[in-house]
């Protein structure tokens, strides 16, 4: 069962999966039925293959942005370690469920170096500043920290990301919000975690992250591998991971004879063996 926080002013959010203490997730029915995510990390390790760490790992959100929302940059593990209080960096990728023709979203910057990162921020040239590309759906983006980024008006996308708040906001085009205040922004943190020049490349892709052929790796990073598996009539994986969070995008059918459609969202824990999926469905897990 997930969270669905309504629209405000400019972006609704739905966090899928999440034991993050501001949206925890809860267990739709089965053994474990009532209990929150992080209930069943704290207490049920063995469900996740013992991995480690005192929170689960990642958030699964489905974004719509119905306004261009504020620019922004993650840190890294050791930066957030040293200056957030322990807290964990952030690294984030995107899949575009839907957009609107001529959408774009904000990754990466034009800055050579550093100094000039800092010059173009600290003298609004914004329009120099920002890499602005054009996005379609199904195209997926890893924003690694010290990324600028932000999703534009007019995009719905489901994003994995490290279990984190960490963001500083490096600018907000310079809004009002009704209060008659701007939104704080975060400039000396931005220009310390900022990576320039930006490097755009292709995300990491391991064909050996995982034993089953049907699942389409998008990328491979430290903190997840993230595949989109599609199932027209019947397909079985094996779940070699410590689990594996699938979001079921598109279409209908069944896992294991579980009903299973588009919006909903499930854990394979440890061990879990093979999963039989039936239908006609898009999923990224
Ligand atoms: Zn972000």
């Amino acid at each position: 069962e997930y969270h669905y926080q309504l629209p405000s002013d400019n972006v609704g959010e739905c966090w899928a999966v999440s034991a993050h203490p501001n949206g925890d997730t809860i267990v739709k029915d089965g053994t474990f039925a009532g209990k929150t995510l992080s209930y069943l990390w704290e207490h049920h390790n063995e469900l996740f293959g013992e991995a480690k760490g005192e929170v689960f790992p990642l958030l699964t959100k489905i974004i719509h942005a119905k306004k261009d929302l504020s620019i922004q940059v993650h840190p890294d593990d050791d930066y957030a370690m040293v200056n957030e209080g322990g807290s964990l960096g952030k690294t984030e990728c995107w899949y575009i469920l839907d957009c609107e023709p001529g959408a774009t979203i904000i990754i990466g910057h034009h800055g050579q170096n550093r100094g000039e990162v800092s010059e173009m921020i600290d003298e609004g040239r914004w329009e120099d500043f920002i890499r602005e590309v054009p996005i379609k759906p199904v195209e997926f983006f890893q924003i690694e920290p010290g990324t600028v980024h932000a999703i534009k008006a007019g995009t719905i996308l489901l994003e994995t990301q490290q279990n984190s708040d960490i963001t500083y906001r490096v600018y907000d085009y310079d809004r009002v919000e009704e209060s008659g205040d701007k939104r704080e922004l975060h400039i000396k943190q931005s220009k310390e975690v900022i990576v320039a020049p930006y490097i755009g490349r292709v995300p990491d892709v391991d064909k050996q992250a995982t034993c089953n052929e049907e699942m389409t790796n998008l990328v491979s990073c430290p903190f997840f591998h993230v595949w989109k598996l599609s199932v027209s009539n019947k397909t079985t994986i094996v779940q070699d991971q410590a689990f594996l969070i699938v979001s079921v995008i598109e279409g209908e059918g069944s896992v294991d004879g579980r009903a299973i459609r588009k919006g909903d969202h499930f854990i394979l824990p440890y061990e879990y063996g093979e999963a039989v999926f039936e239908g006609n469905l898009a999923m990224i897990v």
